[in-house]
């Protein structure tokens, strides 16, 4: 399949969705979504205003106790159906991520069978909510729990997994009897507004879904934060950011998920098999172009296999195509955009300056699109950026180490806590890994940790809260308890 099969532009609306209807923004200003792949704009989207937010608080007040009443089967029966018609429009909706965002075709598909799968592992979670029912140790009273809606959410996502990251907060929310506002990145609203149609043709009611894309993130989200109707706020996007918002939620002291930026450390010990080493690494640093939250960021490789490790990954990394991710058989898309290829190699060249050697890649082809080579650097000092920063690009960085204990001590030598990758064939060695890294996820022998069934999360200044798994549903209700005199 190629992107010339189907038109992205038909599938999506571009405008905004609030109580059940399409409308244009206040004033009926817009904003342009770009092809990353040349820079050249693909359309116009409506542009929420701090009011056309509130108007999507609204219509999600009003309707958040009748949702909350709905029997969980039919909640649960809405994201089933909504499931299915995402597989059944899959490979339209593939090219609709590929153009707003760039990842090439094929990971395009697999990022809509992962967004699916959100909306039908919790069209199983729903109704799977319980609570309890237990005597007090003194005997005298018994103990009720029941749990309910955490009520009207602000859903705020990122544009790296444009479809993925919406149906992450969005399925949870649906299961549990939330209403919500959800705001995508202002590069890639058009994923969130089908998904919206979507969820629509599933039978979701008006106000369930409002879905407000706006080219001013900042006023309308502190509006919305600010209105003390609203219940919680899940974000996804930079550390940054969300420390900003946080704050800012304090005010009304809203229920939290976070899950922020990553700085992974991806481990090869002296006994791992390097060939599925290589393979993990391939696919840690390389999927979504390296943007991910849980890429791996650095590679510490024990002295003894390094030079192995590097010069396969470095045959690996140079074979790559790179070009528009429509494309027949590329395998390495556009960064989002120039400000994020100017970031990567930034990084790049001052890592080269404090003596890094690069082995492949280290440059931005000409032309258009915001393309950047992949790229292998060795010796990497430990006092370099690119050993702090978030690379969020196709740049491999490789120091060495000389003891399995002194990587373990260096892979938590980072404020962030996202995920860590460990390539080692004792399994005393994992396991005490696992024990001993400071971060939400490891990935062992395994360079994706991503996984609907399994809690998705960070620590330290990668965040709070678990998305997925049977965690991911808790997000959005809270416990009511009774003392019951008898
Ligand atoms: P970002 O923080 O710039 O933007 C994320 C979202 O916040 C967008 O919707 C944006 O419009 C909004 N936003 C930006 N500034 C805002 C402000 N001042 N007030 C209110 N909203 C604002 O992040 P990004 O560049 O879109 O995404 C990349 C980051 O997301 C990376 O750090 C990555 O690690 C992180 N991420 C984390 C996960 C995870 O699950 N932990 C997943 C994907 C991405």
């Amino acid at each position: 399949m190629t992107i010339a099969e189907h038109d992205p532009l038909t599938t999506a609306s571009t405008q905004l969705l609030i109580g059940g209807k399409w409308r244009s923004g206040e004033r009926d200003a817009t904003f342009e979504v770009f092809d990353p792949s040349t820079g050249s704009s693909i359309c116009d989207v409506a542009d929420a205003s701090a009011n056309d937010a509130i108007a999507a608080l609204d219509a999600a007040c009003q309707v958040q106790s009748a949702w909350a009443a709905t029997a969980p089967r039919e909640r649960s029966e809405m994201l089933r159906r909504a499931f299915e018609l995402m597989m059944t429009r899959r490979d339209e909706l593939a090219s609709l991520v590929t153009l707003e965002m760039g990842k090439p075709l094929a990971e395009s598909i697999g990022e809509i069978n992962y967004a699916a799968e959100f909306l039908r592992w919790f069209s199983e979670e729903a109704v799977r909510v319980h609570g309890e029912y237990r005597m007090a140790p003194s005997g005298s009273s018994k103990i009720l729990t029941t749990r309910q809606p955490v009520g009207p959410s602000l859903l705020v996502t990122p544009w790296n997994f444009p479809m993925a990251m919406v149906t992450r907060k969005i399925g949870p929310a649906i299961a549990a009897g939330c209403t919500t506002v959800v705001k995508p990145a202002e590069q890639t609203p058009l994923s969130a507004l089908v998904l919206g149609e979507i969820l629509r043709e599933a039978g979701v009611p008006d106000g369930v879904c409002n879905i407000v894309p706006t080219s001013r993130p900042q006023e309308v989200v502190t509006a919305l934060l600010g209105d003390p109707r609203l219940r919680k706020l899940s974000f996804t996007g930079s550390t940054q950011v969300g420390r900003l918002l946080m704050s800012q939620a304090a005010g009304n002291l809203l229920r939290l998920s976070m899950e922020l930026g990553g700085n992974n450390p991806f481990m090869v010990l002296a006994d791992a098999d390097i060939e599925a080493a290589v393979e993990g690494a391939m696919v840690a640093k390389l999927r979504n172009m390296g943007q991910s939250c849980v890429a791996a960021n650095r590679f510490l490789v024990h002295a003894a296999v390094a030079e192995e490790f590097s010069d396969r990954l470095t045959a690996r990394l140079g074979s790559l195509r790179v070009g528009p991710g429509g494309d027949e058989g590329v395998d390495v898309g556009p960064l989002i955009d120039e400000a994020q290829r100017q970031r990567v190699a930034g990084l790049v060249d001052d890592a080269t300056r404090a003596g890094a050697t690069v082995r492949v890649g280290g440059s931005a082809p000409s032309g258009a699109g915001y393309f950047y080579a992949p790229t292998v650097l060795e010796d990497v000092s430990s006092g370099a950026a690119i050993n702090r920063e978030e690379i969020f690009g196709p740049v491999a960085s490789i120091r060495t180490f000389a003891s399995d204990e002194e990587v373990l001590v260096a892979a938590n030598e980072t404020v962030q806590g996202l995920a860590a990758f460990v390539y080692t064939r004792n399994l005393g060695t994992a396991l005490r890994a696992v024990d001993s890294l400071e971060c939400g996820m490891v990935g062992i022998n395994r360079g994706l940790v991503s996984e609907v069934a399994a809690p998705f999360g960070g620590i330290k200044h990668s965040g709070l809260g678990r998305e997925g798994g049977s965690e991911g549903i808790h997000e959005y209700l809270s416990v009511k308890y009774a003392a019951i005199q008898i």
